[in-house]
This record gives structure tokens, sequence and C-alpha cells, in this order.
């Protein structure tokens, strides 16, 4: 036979999009609409039903950026089109196009459609555009169309350029021209056999690409598609439609090969809540995609779908109440099916420990409390990268699956597991998928479903991986279309076979399939978007400040509730809480937001540091009585000049000079000394030697300078918020010239201050000296200007570490300073809460920092190293600043304030007590009398993380420790108050089954025996 492949594929094409896609609407006729437009931020329905409309001529402009026009939508459905009267096999729909473009669902204009009572019946997006007109529901008494369509003029904020600056993030800066015109708004008639053969054409042409054309199944499916073709007549697609399903009936009922990958067809919106949009739009959002999931439910009994994020369902259950009960009505069915447990998708790289525990606390709560459900597997398809912390955190929430797709997104190594056990710093381990599609919005193409089986790592020992299905990322979720595509290839020859399932459903069957899962260990490092542990740093400042001003309030709250009967803020705190894990949003702490949301993200973490310091302050005033006397306040879980851990102390007298005065050194310089070390500062500001006078070690690789700043142009290839590049390191400007070096009174006493100029830009540096403690501290202020830039501090040390140790939540991770692999060398820019830490066997040196995240650690050799000599030191360098241009063109200019210390002769116990006594500085207060410890623990590896009242309303206090240094502890916890019993729970405060019952008791201590990295969560009962 000869081969007409070519011919056909573009007759079908051509028949496709020339003849059956139109057919699909026999007849539409416009409607009467009138408009309002909001002209400012949306407003509830209640109040646009009210609002005074005028007539609106479709094909009219509307919808200034980010504006809202109410769309008033009436008129009659055609005489014979419903009812009894109705022809057969056809449905009646309203049809609006908005005036989409090209850009994809969620990225663009989007409309709600409400009834006049205020019931939303659906969504209209692109690709999306059908609103059903049901007798009873959208259609009123007299049978009549009377809606109303809230259109939200979002705009395509990229515009197809995704490094270009845009001015499309804020309202005042967007412009005030409509970017839309409304095309459609009319009643249509649909031919529903035309419909379900345009699914049929789409399925089997997808199969006909993605299978060889050599076999002889490819070659079956396009001639039957020739013999579709030939069947259906063009002038008269409507009732030959028919006879073009019998033409392909043969192919479709084909059965699947027995060794056909297995897919669980999950439906899902990934709904960022935030990113080319506030958070008041995702509101909307939520509201849309829930309520299209909700109508393609009501039309499709077999439909089920996945949505994670307790915030947005809180947002919903708020704005839209009348929609939420529909929702828990179809969750009760346990088809809308909750999942992932956590308060939003967060980022897992940045939040503190007690942060990412409440962020499941928070959600499973949620969950439990408003929908009566509980998830039982962490969902984070899109957060960048993950911490070797979340397995055991899982495991305490009571979560043993994880799911992921995001590592796919490696730009070096390829994952090699889909399906195995993840492994925590502590031991702990999850069964985990990362699904083979490489995407969280399929659409169910053959194209998508040929390449879950394709690349599916554990063939040969399992079979089965999870497709998630439905528009994200700006919402919409999944469409009758995707759904008619997984009905198609349920059993279909050349195809996986595909189920539609549910998250649970689908670790049930892959763990039964599955006996020896392999096991990866450690961190899962995203080898991209490295900058998003940089980019926006006044929203990192104000996570880490919040997390630790957080800690103080429930600690001081807590403890006057215990000591003194005051009332614990619960609610106060609930609030704040929820504010702070909603701006660990996977495109908020990241930085990779438009210049809106991280305009509004400073704002609230301001508000939220406000509200707490009252908290505290309100606290404090409790605890320390009236009196003019200085009352010292540690909130931090170490002993610190005299102030025991988590109390406070009245000092003889107010804390005076505590830093040392800088005396003249070397060649105009400087020395700073006190009985532990000497820093020798250079006359241009720099450090040259930290010596440990203990030991006569000195801390700074001989000839090379510390406290170097240096300047990287920082023009990544795409994604420019979100990544650093490798390449940066190739153009280093170091800021050696000094303008002014000058001694000051700084806050705790003298300090060098060091001022340098670049360009538009200036760095004030403040170095000092504490007179009794090992840590050089260093603020640095900058007023910063400058564009694609990378600002790094820089410390080349003298120890000879193969590997540097880095803060995560709850422990610490090591990574190799050396590139041997590809791995190693992919790991270029690392992530680190307060401290980083490199070290020989006696001696090491640590850098804290109280906000700063992005750090690279590499092995450096000495200026005057011969051939022979290789890596002498490591040097240490914090990523402080940058400045992307895309999506926020003016991301980070302006004023910034960073301090990190350079901790001489610390080990790994010095590095954990410095990181917390920078981010919990010293309060004192006047008062008349010290505060004893709530708790006290006498073993300094095992670390108080938190102590709050139960959330539960008990009264019962909690505390939440864990061994912080990698190895075994033994530590007696004693309350400080008198209570009734003491027992371990979970992070949701719930007897946990994985300890042994009761600990052991000493008196009033309790005795614990802690593994390497174990959290402990004790509930005191009072
Ligand atoms: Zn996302």
């Amino acid at each position: 036979m000869h081969d007409t492949t070519t011919r056909t594929t573009m007759r079908l094409e051509r028949f496709v999009k020339d003849w059956l896609e139109p057919a699909v609407l026999r007849e539409t006729r416009p409607l009467d609409v009138e408009a309002w437009t909001v002209g400012g931020e949306p407003v509830p329905f209640a109040e646009a039903v009210r609002a005074t409309y005028a007539p609106f001529t479709l094909g009219s402009a509307w919808g200034r950026p980010w504006d809202t026009t109410w769309f008033h939508v009436t008129g009659d459905v055609p005489a014979g089109w419903s009812g009894d009267a109705a022809p057969e096999g056809t449905r009646v729909e309203l049809v609006v196009d908005l005036g989409f473009t090209g850009a994809g669902p969620g990225f663009q204009a989007e409309g709600t459609a409400w009834t006049p009572d205020g019931r939303i019946v659906k969504a209209v997006e692109p690709r999306n555009q059908h609103v059903p007109l049901v007798a009873g529901q959208a259609l009123d008494a007299a049978g009549r169309v009377d809606l109303y369509v809230e259109a939200a003029a979002n705009p395509d904020v990229p515009g197809g350029a995704w490094t270009r600056p845009t001015p499309m993030g804020a309202w005042d800066t967007a412009g005030e021209a409509p970017i839309y015109a409304l095309r459609t708004m009319h009643v249509a008639l649909v031919d529903e056999t035309v419909w379900e053969l345009l699914q049929d054409v789409r399925a089997l042409h997808g199969l006909v690409r993605v299978l060889p054309g050599t076999t002889p199944r490819a070659a079956e499916v396009l001639r039957a598609l020739e013999d579709m073709l030939d069947a259906v007549d063009q002038d008269e697609v409507a009732g030959t439609a028919a006879a073009g399903r019998a033409a392909l009936a043969t192919v479709l009922a084909a059965p699947a090969t027995a060794s056909a990958h297995r897919v669980h067809a999950v439906g899902h919106a990934h709904i960022d809540s935030a990113w080319l949009w506030p958070t008041r739009e995702t509101v909307r959002k939520c509201a849309r995609t829930f309520s299209n999931v909700l109508a393609l439910m009501d039309s499709d009994p077999d439909v089920t779908f996945a949505c994670s994020s307790a915030q947005q369902y809180a947002w919903v259950q708020e704005h839209y109440p009348e929609l939420f009960e529909r929702i828990r009505e179809r969750v009760r069915e346990g088809r809308f099916v909750p999942v992932g447990g956590m308060w939003v998708e967060s980022d897992t790289n940045m939040p503190g420990g007690e942060a990412l525990a409440r962020q499941l606390v928070a959600g499973k709560r949620f969950f439990i409390e408003e929908l009566g459900v509980e998830p039982k597997e962490v969902w984070l398809p899109d957060s960048f990268g993950y911490t070797a912390a979340l397995p055991q955190l899982a495991r305490l929430a009571g979560s043993d699956n994880f799911l992921t797709q995001k590592i796919s997104w490696n730009d070096t190594n390829t994952m090699p597991h889909h399906t195995f056990w993840w492994e925590g710093i502590d031991g702990s381990r999850v069964f985990t998928h990362f699904p083979p599609v490489d995407t969280y919005n399929a659409e169910l193409t053959a194209q998508e479903l040929a390449r879950a089986e394709r690349q599916y790592a554990e063939k040969g020992r399992a079979n089965t991986s999870l497709v998630p299905f439905g528009f994200g990322d700006g919402g919409g979720g999944p469409t009758r279309e995707m759904v008619a595509a997984a009905r198609r290839t349920r059993d279909l020859e050349g195809s996986p076979r595909v189920e539609l399932s549910d998250p649970q459903s689908f670790f049930d069957a892959a763990r039964a399939e599955y006996a020896a899962p392999p096991t990866w260990t450690g961190e899962m490092y995203l080898e991209y978007h490295r900058g998003t542990y940089t980019s926006q740093a006044r929203t990192k400042r104000g996570n880490r400040r919040s997390e630790h001003l957080l800690r103080e309030a429930e600690l001081w709250a807590a403890t006057a509730a215990v000591r003194a009967g005051a009332e614990y803020p619960a609610e106060r705190l609930q609030r704040l809480w929820r504010t702070v894990l909603l701006q660990q949003f996977h495109d908020i702490l990241p930085g990779s937001s438009i210049a809106w949301v991280h305009r509004e993200a400073e704002r609230n973490y301001a508000a939220v540091a406000r509200e707490l310091e009252e908290i505290v302050d309100g606290a404090l005033r409790v605890l320390v009585g009236d009196g003019d006397r200085p009352v010292a306040v540690n909130a931090g879980p170490f002993a610190r000049d005299g102030v025991a851990a988590l109390g406070a102390t009245v000092l003889d007298a107010a804390r005076g000079v505590r830093t040392v005065a800088p005396t003249p050194g070397p060649d105009g310089g400087w020395v700073l000394e006190n009985a532990l070390v000497r820093v020798v500062v250079t006359a241009d500001g720099h450090v040259t030697s930290a010596v440990d006078r203990a030991s006569g070690r000195e801390a700074i690789l001989p000839g090379a300078r510390a406290n170097l700043l240096q300047l990287h142009r920082d023009v990544p290839n795409e994604w420019e918020a979100w990544d650093i590049d490798e390449h940066y390191r190739r153009s280093t400007t170091d800021l050696v010239d000094a303008a002014k070096v000058e001694v000051v009174d700084g806050a705790s006493g003298p300090a060098l201050r060091v001022l340098r100029e670049l360009g538009a830009s200036r760095v004030e540096q403040d170095l000092a000296l504490a007179a009794d403690g090992r840590g050089l501290r260093i603020t640095t202020r900058v007023d910063w200007h400058e564009r694609q830039k990378l600002l790094k501090l820089a410390f080349p040390l003298d120890v000879r570490a193969e590997r540097a140790t880095s803060e995560i939540q709850f422990g610490h991770v090591h990574r190799p300073t050396h590139v041997n692999t590809s791995w190693d060398h992919a790991r270029f820019e690392t992530v680190a809460h307060r401290w980083v830490h490199v070290g020989e066997p006696g001696f090491g040196v640590a850098v804290a920092n109280d906000s700063t995240y992005g750090h690279d650690i590499t092995r450096t050799r000495a200026d005057d190293a011969t051939d022979a000599q290789g890596a002498r030191g490591t040097t240490v360098r914090l990523s402080l600043l940058r400045a992307p241009r895309f999506p926020d063109p003016d991301a980070d200019q302006g004023e910034h304030e960073l301090t990190c210390e350079l901790v001489v002769g610390a080990g790994i116990d010095d590095a954990v007590r410095h990181g917390y006594a920078l981010n919990l500085p010293e309060r004192v207060v006047a008062g008349d009398h010290g505060v004893e410890p709530l708790v006290t623990v006498d073993d300094d590896a095992v670390v108080v993380e938190a102590v709050k009242l139960a959330e539960d309303g008990s009264g019962n206090v909690v505390v939440r420790l864990y061994e912080s240094r990698g190895g075994r502890a033994r530590a007696r916890v004693v309350p400080g108050f008198a209570h009734t019993g003491v027992e371990v729970t979970d992070l949701l405060e719930r007897p946990f089954a994985g300890a042994a019952g009761e600990p052991a008791r000493d008196g009033d201590a309790v005795l614990l025996e802690l593994t390497p990295f174990q959290v402990v969560t004790l509930r005191v009962r009072r």
C-alpha cells in the first residue's frame, strides 16, 4: 500500500479546525448585556447586584488592568431549544468570551457566573468558556437567562516575555487603558454527538502522534480516522457525526496491552496563593476553580478532585459561604478530596522549624475541624526543593506519603527514582512519588500519558504512577474534555491504562505493588531557582523576624497565663501565625511574585511585628511586675549573660557598654580584642586576622580579606527572580575601597563603621566585638540601587573542610565543599537558616545571620599556594542582595539591613547558640522582679523550639524540643509549675503512637532519651 500518512494527517487537521470544532455549537444567539465597572478592588456580589448597570455592546472594550467589570446578561432561550421540544442529543449553554488572549487559563481575564440570588454557577475562562443553563439552577423561573458575570481584568503579566520588566504587577504602574474587549455572550445549542466525536478524534489523533509509525496499531488508528473523514460530510456534520463515531468505534474498543503502564488520573488545580496576581485575586481564583469542579461533578458522577491548602478553603469559607457548603457536601461524599494537610503549599527551604511544623498543624487542624478529614500525604508538586527535615515533620503530623514533581526541573541531574522511600536527617522516612508525567497541570493528552510511561523509572518492579490533571498555576482545574480523554484511555491499545482516582487510592496501589522501593536520603535539592533563597530580601527578613517574634509572644504569653492567670491570646496568635504561614507560600517567601505581592507582604510583616511586640510587652509587664529596675529577658533556649533560658533576671545596673573599643592596629588599621579572640581590621575595613586566643589558631586564610563585599553580574538565562546561573561567578567586582572608616558609638557600645560607595548604592557596615564573646558582629546597611547584580559577603577561612554544615529546620545538613560529581557541581548555591559552620577536628568557624538564607561555600587555595598545593581554606559567602527585574522590575531597590556574625573557634554547639542569640536579641524591660522559666532542660544539646499553650484551649502547656547536634542526648525536662502529668504527643498535640507511652519520670522531672535530630512534643497537663 502507498503511504499516505502525511496527507491523511493534514486532511484530519483541517477537518477538525474548519468543520468539526465549529460544528459543536449548532446555533448561537446573542443576549442582552449591561455592565458596571467597579473601578477599584473587588466587591462582594451583594454590592455588585445593587449597582447601576448601563447597556454594553459586544465588541466594546472593558477592563483596566486589575479592575473588575460586572456584566448582567439576560435574554430568552430560543423556542424549541429546551424542554420537551429540545432536539435529541443537544444541551443549552451560555458561551462567554471575555476577549481571551493566547495566554493560558489563569494568566489573563477570568469570569465568575452568578445567579441573581447570589449563587455561583461556574467560571468562564479560556478553554472552558461555557456555563451550563440548567432549569432551576442557571435559568430563572420563566426559563430565561438572567446571570451576572464578574469579569476580572487580570492582565497577562509577562505578555509572552518572561524576562522583560513589566509594569503590570501593580495597580499604579499597570496603566488605565482597557486591555480586553467582550467578544461573545451568547446562548448556544450544543451538539453532544459532535462534541463526543471531537473527543474521539483528539484521543486517537494524539495516539497516532505518539506511537511509532511502524506499528500496526498506529496504522490501524490512522486508517480508522481516514474512514471517519470519509463518513462525515463537512456540510452536514451534525447529521453524519454518529457515522463518524461508528467508524472509530473498533479502534477505540481495542484493549490496552497487559503490560501497559497504569495511571491514576487525579483531578487537580494548582492554584498559586499569590504569584502574578495578589492574594485577593487568589481568593476569587479559588471560587472560580472550585465552582468549575462542582459543575463538572454535577454532570459526571466519576469526577474526583484533589485540593490542597487549608488557606484556600478558609478563603472560600469566609467570602463564599454558599460555595463552601457545597464543597463540604462533596468532601463528605469523598469526591472533593482535601490533600496535603498544610496551610499553604509552602516553600520548604526557608520556613523555620516551628513554622514548618505549624504549616502542618494549622492545615490539618482546619481540615479536621471544618471538613472532618485528615489528609495522610504531604502534597507539594511545585515547591522549589525539599528540606531533609520534612520526612520527620510529616510523620509527626500523622502523614506517611509525599508527592512532588518539581525535581523534574533539575538543570543538571535526573532524579533516579519516581517511587521511593525518602529518608530525612533523623532517619524518618515517607513513601514518596514524583509523577513521571513531569507536570502538575496535565490535560491527559496522549503525549503526556506516553511521557509518564516512558519516563517512569520503576519499570519492571512497579508500574503505576499518578497524573494530576487540570489547568493550574492560575487555577482553572479539570475540564470535561480532560475527563473525556480519561474515559477513552481507560483501556485503550497503545495507551497507558487511565483510571480516575484520588491520591490515597494511588498511594495504596503503589505501596501494594512495590515490595522494596529504593531510598533517597537527605535533602532533595532543586537544581534550579537558586536565587529564591535571596530575592526580595525584605520579604525574607520579615519572615525570619516574624518567626522569632512568634516564639517570643507564645513563650511569654504562655508563661503569663500559667504564672499570673493572664488570658492567652490564642485567637490573635492563630491569626498572626496564619499570615506568616500564608507568606511562606512558594512564590511569596521565595521572592518570585509581582511587586504588589511583595509590597503587601512587607506591610503585613510590619503589622505582624507591631502586634506581636504588643503581646510580648503585655505579657512581660504582667510577669515582671511594676517597677523601674532593669530586667533582662531571655527568650532563647540557652542561658545568656546570667539570664536563664526562657527566663528573666533583674540586673544590678543597666547593661553598660557591651562591645570592645577598637584600638589602633598595623598600617592604619584597627584591632578588636577581648579575652577570647583578637581581630585585625585593615584601614579599608577588611578583616585580615581573627585569632582564637586560647589556641593561637588563625581563622582567616593568609593573604585574604574577610568581610569582603563582592558584586557579581547576575543575569540568569530565564526566570530572573528565581534563578542564579552558575556563570555569575565569572564576573566579580571586589568592593575594596572604603569611603570612610571610623569608630562610632553603636547600639551596644563602640563599633567600627565602614562606608563604601558603588555607583548609586551605598553600604555602611558596623563591626563590633562583644566584650566577652567569640562573635564579630557585622551589621550591613545597604541603600541598594543596582540592577541585575548579586551582592555577596565573603569570609575566606583558614579551615580545610571536606564539607560544610548548614542549619535547617530542627537540625542541620552536611554538603560537600568539592565539586567532584555533577550533583555537587550543580549545588553551587545553597540554603541555610541561622548559621553555617566549617571545621577541622578541634577548630571551626561559624557564620551566623539574622535574615540571610542564600550561601555558597567553596574550597579555596591560598594566594601564595604553589602548584603542589590545593585548597587549604574554605570560603563562606552570604548572598545578601539581588536585583532581578522580573516579575517585580524594582525588586530589592532601597534600604536593607542585614546582620551576620563571624564566630571564631566555634563548634556546632556554638553555631546553634549564636544562631539563636542573633535572632532573639535580649530585651531589657523595666519591672520589679525576674521570671523563672516555665520549663528547664539540663542538656544543651536539647533545644526548646517552642513553648505555648495547647491548641485545644485546655490550658495545658506544650513544649517542643529537639536534639540539635546530630547525636544522642539524655535530658531532664522540668516543668516550672504545678502539673498533673506529661505526655509525648505528635505535632497536633495528640497522644503519639510512635512514642513508648509516658516518658520516664524522676520526681518532677521528665527523662528524655533523644536520637539524632529527634523532635519531641510534650504536653504538660495543668
Ligand atoms: Zn506553584
